[in-house]
């Protein structure tokens, strides 16, 4: 029989659920469970492709091209995994499979209601893709963790809840953990632990008639065992399932953390000693331990919101360990490098100019719309002409032609179609096959493959053996191709292509110490001690190191 473990939270949003529910998933997949996830979001939107960074973090791709929310991202990297779109449920996909059901009259006869008719869709689509093996191997998984989105009591998540009350008879009481993911703030001049707010979502969480066999608070200091105590008289759990996740120094501590307070025996699996845990213990402890530094200059647009890019920070977090480095990130909104951002606010501007002339390496990160793209333009001519590492990731790739086109080649009027529909010198296109009409999961989406174009440069060596390779796409737009013979005559080749040879995938230039654009996402597929190979190539180059 399947185990699932069922990950609500309460109190507010923004405690690493994500986090603490991948973390769980470690702890099984040490066991020897194999274990695959699901995460539920409560929204109306199909997926999360049309939604702007802004509002929930990135939009993260999946290799069958499903945009989904990024903390998918935290249970592939975390678990190892490749899921597929169906791993991400929400609202709109729920809604609109019941509706063309509807339609085509499969209920016919019938009222059409939230109860039971949604709430059985939710069931059969958790127990439908629970059992879909997302590991590489063959047959169902052992274990499925179910990560809810949103805050109990959220009027968008009550049929959820209520269908997966429902679930636990579906599949056995026995076969279902409850864990509920809540906060514990410290008050006061002597940082009293105050559990009211865990108290309350509990009490609202068993009012919907789940009781949690397990909390998780999120605390900025250890739970003292008063408090635990206190919370489990209060909130029907027992002492030995109240787990406290504190600040720790990186993530990676968060399963050893739950380890060390009993989680295995609550979940009555043993992964002491195991492989996996010893593995991820060095790995937390090593992280800790790095002294010298690393800097790269991330130019982006939302560089006050970090979930925005969380991704690209994972993979560079994963190179730098690989070099054993310690990371600093430098943010630099991308339009205060602009000349027209120095009569604006000429503080900005020399701030933003000092953060990346001090930068060992440049990064710029994927991107849609205009804002920032002449700051970006002049992040990638700054890196070519100083011989500062640079790697470009999608708009990042585009950002870069065009600024070789204008400066090496000296076509000023060179731009992509995105920014100026009338450009006098297209240097990047929109792509003829894409729609104009409808904007939802229409892109160049997913796993594509780059077919190598020369024997031998550095991202390829990068990479290691093999004629191509898989990288997950997301963009409109692409470098034009008429113009890549002329590109290349000029020193900027482009090295990796797509199937049918006419589309750039990537470039690099000849004679830099590393300069290098990619059309694809490489920061999806990063693993913990198996960086993304563009952004190992990137930190080698900033820590000084041959490539
Ligand atoms: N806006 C560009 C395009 O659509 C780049 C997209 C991206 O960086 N993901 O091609």
């Amino acid at each position: 029989m399947m185990k699932y473990v069922i990950v609500s939270g309460g109190v507010l949003s923004g405690l690493g659920k994500g986090v603490t529910a991948s973390s769980i998933g470690v702890l099984l997949k040490s066991a020897g469970l194999r274990t695959t996830s699901i995460k539920i979001d409560p929204y109306l939107n199909s997926d999360a492709g049309t939604m702007s960074p802004f509002e929930h973090g990135e939009v993260f791709v999946l290799d069958d091209g499903g945009e989904v929310d990024l903390d998918l991202g935290n249970y592939e990297r975390f678990l190892d995994l490749n899921l597929g779109k169906d791993n991400n449920l929400t609202t709109g996909k729920i809604y609109s499979k019941v509706i063309e059901a509807e339609r085509r009259g499969d209920y016919l006869g019938k009222t059409v209601q939230v109860i039971p008719h949604i709430t059985d869709e939710i069931q059969n689509w958790i127990e439908r893709v629970a059992h879909m093996p997302a590991d590489g191997m063959e047959g169902a998984p052992d274990a499925c963790i179910i990560e809810l989105g949103g805050t109990v009591g959220d009027i968008e998540s009550a049929p959820y809840i209520e269908a997966l009350r429902q679930f636990q008879f579906r599949v056995g009481r026995e076969n279902v953990t409850f864990v509920h993911v809540s906060l514990v703030p410290v008050m006061g001049p002597v940082g009293e632990q105050k559990t009211k707010p865990t108290q309350h979502s509990v009490k609202e969480l068993r009012g919907l008639g789940i009781t949690p066999d397990i909390l998780v608070c999120r605390s900025t200091e250890p739970m003292t065992e008063e408090t635990k105590e206190k919370l489990a008289a209060f909130c029907h759990v027992s002492p030995d399932a109240v787990m406290s996740t504190h600040d720790v120094p990186n993530i990676y501590h968060v399963p050893l953390m739950l380890e060390e307070q009993g989680l295995c025996n609550i979940l009555d699996i043993d992964c002491n000693g195991t492989s996996m845990l010893k593995e991820w213990r060095a790995m937390a402890y090593d992280l800790d331990k790095l002294t010298e530094d690393v800097s790269i200059a991330m130019v982006g647009k939302y560089t006050d919101l970090s979930d925005a890019y969380l991704s690209v920070i994972k993979s560079l977090q994963h190179a730098a360990m690989k070099v054993r480095r310690k990371l600093t990130i430098n943010w630099i909104e991308a339009s205060h490098l602009e000349s027209s951002w120095k009569t604006k606010n000429a503080e900005d501007f020399s701030t933003a100019w000092g953060l990346l002339k001090s930068s060992d390496g440049v990064l710029v990160p994927g991107g849609f719309g205009d804002r920032g793209i002449e700051g970006k333009v002049v992040a990638a001519q700054y890196s070519r002409e100083n011989n500062v590492p640079y790697l470009g990731i999608c708009l990042g790739l585009q950002v870069a032609t065009i600024e070789f086109c204008r400066n090496v080649l000296g076509i000023s009027g060179a731009n992509s179609t995105e920014f100026d529909e009338n450009v006098e010198y297209p240097a990047v296109i929109f792509m003829p096959e894409i729609s104009k009409t409808h904007l939802g999961g229409t892109m160049r989406l997913g796993s594509r493959p780059t077919i190598w174009q020369v024997d031998d440069c550095k991202i390829k060596r990068l990479y290691g053996d093999g004629d191509s390779v898989d990288e997950r796409h997301r963009h409109r737009y692409e470098v034009n191709p008429d113009i890549i013979e002329q590109i290349e005559s000029a020193g900027l080749k482009f090295v990796g292509k797509d199937e049918t040879g006419q589309r750039c995938e990537i470039f690099e230039l000849d004679g830099h110490p590393y300069y290098v654009g990619v059309q694809y996402h490489p920061e999806f597929k990063t693993r913990p001690g198996k960086p993304s190979p563009p952004f190992l190539g990137l930190l080698m180059a900033a820590s000084g190191m041959d490539l």
